[in-house]
């Protein structure tokens, strides 16, 4: 073999070992970074996408990862926007007072808000479970059955047997997109149902207490018709008619102060008032029926609660009523003491009497339209009103007003009412 041919066999071998050793040193790299690829998506399994992701490099394997990358970064994104929607519209439900609750398909409780959960008294677990299992009110199993096939639901108006004095109203609709379900709103409805009541006994009341009156004046003006001979029969017809009349007036009067003060149309005129002056002149107007009833009339004012900056009109009036009732509800013989006082930052103007008191039950109700504590020992002349016209007044100068009974026998009303300059 001649000297040329043995050095073209040696260069080729020195450039295949280089031409290996360089593809070997290539084959590294690579495995190296696909690995480092592995190990991001290993991370981004499990859920870390926050960390930047490392140099890919620019041959095809790096355009492979980075395309990877931006669409897991994407998907990413749309998944935390997914989230804080959800987060988002749970904070909304568990902060609505409706109740709202979803059920699936096969008939189990998706969703349930909290306020769904006390209404219908559910398991903290109901969720996942089916409905027919979880709810124990047949009248909802059944409107959610009906919704679930498709039918139009009528509202249902219902109460639990462990919550009788509470009012839900249900109400149920089918859900089309996302496969089929129903959802159902639950209202509380006690509220309206007790104003509602009330005004029906409201409307009763007021036709009742009217009635009465009209009754006598309609009877005697009758007999007043037939012409009596007896001319002291005939005006003691005309003073019973004139009687039954000022109580009307008076009754319609009182509901009309009611139904201004309800609307908030009667305005408070703020005025320094002499309290001592004020206690006087309302005893005053009551002498004759206090002596005549052989009763003691004691008045207490403090000197630091003599001047008091209120609407001295409404003063006049919740005081009035109070003194009003100490005397007509307390035996002959008895005591009516109107005291007042400074009490922290509060003026306590409190009215005593030595009569019957009322009964526990009824401290807080007299102040109710209409609520008289003994129908039969009502006096003539009363509407039932005075007192819910008081607990107004006093509101309205945004004090309270309070009836409680003493130890030693007979009621006592306090008013508190805030310190004004
Ligand atoms: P009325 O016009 O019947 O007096 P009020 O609203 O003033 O109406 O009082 C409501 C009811 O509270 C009265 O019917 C009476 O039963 C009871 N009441 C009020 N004041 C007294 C009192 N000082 N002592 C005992 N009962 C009272």
């Amino acid at each position: 073999m001649s000297s040329l041919v043995l050095a073209a066999l040696a260069g080729a071998a020195i450039a295949t070992i280089v031409a290996l050793v360089l593809l070997s040193r290539d084959h590294q790299r690579r495995a190296a970074r696909a690995g480092a690829i592995e190990a991001v998506a290993r991370r981004y399994a499990l859920g870390d996408l926050s960390r930047p992701a490392p140099d890919y490099g620019d041959d095809e394997l790096g355009a492979v990862a980075r395309a990877m990358d931006a669409a897991v970064q994407e998907l990413g994104r749309r998944l935390g926007g997914l989230e804080r929607d959800r987060a988002r519209m749970e904070a909304i439900l568990a902060s609505m007072v409706e109740g709202v609750l979803v059920v699936d398909e096969q008939g189990r409780l998706q969703l349930v808000n909290e306020a769904a959960r006390q209404m219908l008294k559910l398991e903290r677990e109901a969720s996942g479970r089916p409905y027919v299992e979880a709810i124990r009110h047949p009248g909802i199993v059944q409107q959610l059955g009906r919704a679930l096939s498709g039918e139009a639901v009528e509202g249902l108006e219902f109460s639990l047997a462990a919550e009788r004095n509470r009012t839900l109203v249900s109400r149920v609709a089918p859900v089309v997109a996302a496969g089929r379900g129903a959802v159902l709103v639950l209202h509380d409805i006690t509220d309206l149902r007790k104003a509602d009541q009330i005004r029906r006994d409201f409307v009763a009341n007021v036709s009742h207490e009217l009635r009465t009156p009209l009754t006598a004046i309609k009877g005697y003006a009758e007999a007043l018709m037939d012409e009596p001979d007896d001319e002291e029969a005939r005006q003691r017809f005309l003073e019973i008619i004139h009687r039954h009349a000022a109580r009307m007036e008076r009754l319609v009067q009182e509901l009309l102060r009611l139904a201004r003060l309800d609307a908030g149309q009667e305005a408070v005129e703020y005025a320094p008032c002499d309290i001592q002056a004020l206690v006087s002149s309302v005893m005053a107007d009551f002498e004759p029926l206090i002596a005549e009833k052989h009763q003691h009339a004691d008045a207490a004012v403090a000197p630091e609660a003599r001047v008091l900056v209120v609407d001295p009109a409404k003063m006049h009036d919740i005081l009035r009523n109070l003194v009003e009732n100490a005397v007509n509800y307390t035996p002959d013989g008895g005591t009516i003491t109107v005291s007042a006082a400074l009490e922290a930052d509060r003026h306590v103007l409190t009215v005593r009497d030595t009569g019957p008191g009322l009964p526990e039950e009824d401290l807080t109700r007299v102040f109710e339209r209409f609520y008289r504590v003994d129908k039969s020992r009502a006096r003539p002349g009363g509407t039932g009103l005075g007192l819910a016209i008081v607990k107004h007044l006093v509101q309205v100068m945004g004090g309270t007003v309070t009836a409680a009974n003493q130890r030693g026998g007979g009621a006592v009303f306090t008013v508190r009412l805030p310190l004004r300059t």
